[in-house]
């Protein structure tokens, strides 16, 4: 499926992922193709319209467009635009995940309320990411105005000032399912994670978390997926 979806430029590659149904939300679709992905793949422009990961430096990846587009229809119920809503994005990378969730809860110019917190643990993949979102006007916008916060940190630890947060995403494979970032869940909020399997496989399935208004969690095991691992910083 993934080669049938790729595009001569951003637009297309975002359209025939919703011709084909990896996309089903417009306002996931319209605010995917109003983040260009080549401005978070720069060492591989050509590539960038591909629906494949792509190599970011620092050993990691861009992960591919359709993955981004499930995290965002996953965690979509708990991203309304404009109403403040806070958003955690661990392993944030290039930044192109976080850019397109700002866009969803801050609207297509980046003006309306929310607020969302990209976290990596490889200050040049940081760094980078910010370059990158001050490629365009809307991502200029989001880092000036405080929007979107780009830090240093250990994913696995949350960012507890930012939240609690109604959404969740973790872009990088969790050898456990971290309390600590359910603790970080908004009542209701929604963490979308992928998890290492205990089954001695090395597989791994993305995890839905739920937290109701009450509090109540419930952990939901959805499809099979294969991410880099959530590690430690590299010396
Ligand atoms: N979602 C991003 C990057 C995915 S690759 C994108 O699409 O561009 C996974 C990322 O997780 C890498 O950038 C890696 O540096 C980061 N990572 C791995 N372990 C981490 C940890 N403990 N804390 C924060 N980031 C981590």
């Amino acid at each position: 499926m993934a080669w049938r979806c790729s595009g001569r430029n951003n637009a297309e590659l975002i359209s025939n992922l919703f011709n084909v149904g990896l996309i089903t939300s417009p306002r996931v679709r319209d605010a995917m193709i109003s983040v260009d992905r080549a401005h978070y793949c720069p060492s591989s422009p050509l590539a960038a319209y591909e629906d494949s990961p792509q190599p970011i430096g620092f050993s990691a990846t861009i992960s591919a467009p359709h993955m981004h587009a499930a995290a965002c229809e996953s965690l979509l119920p708990y991203m309304p635009e404009n109403k403040g809503a806070k958003v955690l994005d661990i392993g944030s990378g290039s930044g192109y995940l976080t850019h397109v969730l700002a866009n969803l809860v801050c609207g297509g110019d980046g003006t309306g309320s929310g607020h969302v917190v990209g976290i990596d643990h490889i200050q040049g993949l940081v760094d980078m990411s910010r370059e990158n979102m001050r490629r365009s006007e809307e991502g200029r916008r989001l880092l000036d105005t405080g929007k979107v916060e780009l830090i240093v940190g250990d994913g696995r630890k949350g960012y507890a000032p930012g939240g609690p947060y109604d959404a969740i995403h973790v872009g990088a494979a969790a050898s456990e399912m971290h309390q600590t970032l359910i603790d970080q869940l908004n009542s209701p909020g929604r963490m979308f994670i992928p998890v290492e399997d205990s089954d001695g496989w090395g597989s791994q399935w993305i995890w839905v978390v739920d937290k109701d208004k009450d509090g109540k969690v419930t952990k939901k095991k959805d499809m099979g997926v294969r991410y880099v691992p959530l590690t430690d910083a590299p010396k």
